[in-house]
């Protein structure tokens, strides 16, 4: 645990995995488009397959090996591949992302901790994702109202953990002071290692228990919960 002197006035909070619960937008959105595409329910094997094959194209698009638009497609040729249909995975994608825009499902927690939060403290977002999707999950969530800008890294064409996609959400809210923000996530690769490229504290939400190894949080939680013992 850091210095408990420290004062934050802002938090720079992660979405999927931290406030908002991807895995069910997800999977619904995936059950939803090939339900359409297909016209009947999909496979139990298709969600896990393509869970797998999609956190490894997000790995490769944070190192830069590959663009957020040979990801959109890649996932799903690469998983009607490993299923033997044959769909163009242009269209399909088109559907998924319609489908994922409508999975506005929060985290457990995640609501009352921001709105207990609000008018405390200033507020914002910053997520790896694609802009429209993204807002349109916010709005279905009803939690744009508490943040001062929300960073998306397809709008401005920089990802976590590149540390100039917090230089942009710094600079939306006139913030100078790094030592006075606080970065909220859930993931050590994008949020964790971002914020210390950006040379501001971070607070790792964990709440499988995993172990950190060389990327260092300034704060573990197990829960999003647990972020008002830090700030009290
Ligand atoms: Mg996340």
């Amino acid at each position: 645990m850091k210095n408990k002197t420290v004062k934050y006035k802002t938090l720079l909070f992660d979405l999927d995995g931290t406030i908002l619960d991807y895995s069910k937008s997800e999977a619904a959105a995936l059950y939803g488009a090939y339900s359409v595409v297909f016209g009947i329910d999909p496979p139990d094997e298709l969600l896990p397959v393509y869970q797998k094959i999609n956190s490894a194209l997000w790995k490769e698009f944070e190192k830069g090996t590959i663009t957020i638009q040979q990801l959109k497609i890649k996932r799903f040729s690469s998983l009607f591949d490993s299923f033997k249909l044959n769909t163009d995975p242009a269209a399909f994608s088109e559907i998924y992302l319609q489908e994922l825009g409508k999975g506005g499902y929060l985290l457990h927690g995640a609501f009352d901790i921001l709105e207990s939060c609000a008018g405390r403290f200033r507020m914002g977002a910053i997520t790896n994702g694609i802009g429209n999707v993204q807002r349109s999950r916010i709005k279905k969530a009803n939690i744009g109202q508490f943040f001062e800008t929300v960073v998306i890294s397809n709008d401005v064409g920089i990802a976590k953990p590149d540390p100039g996609i917090f230089a942009i959400a710094l600079e939306n809210m006139n913030l100078y002071n790094k030592k006075e923000i606080l970065i909220i996530g859930d993931s050590l690769s994008s949020d964790i290692l971002g914020g210390i490229n950006a040379g501001i504290d971070t607070c790792w939400i964990n709440p499988m228990g995993k172990e950190p190894g060389e990327i260092k949080p300034g704060y573990t939680i197990s829960d999003i919960a647990g972020l008002l013992e830090i700030l009290s």
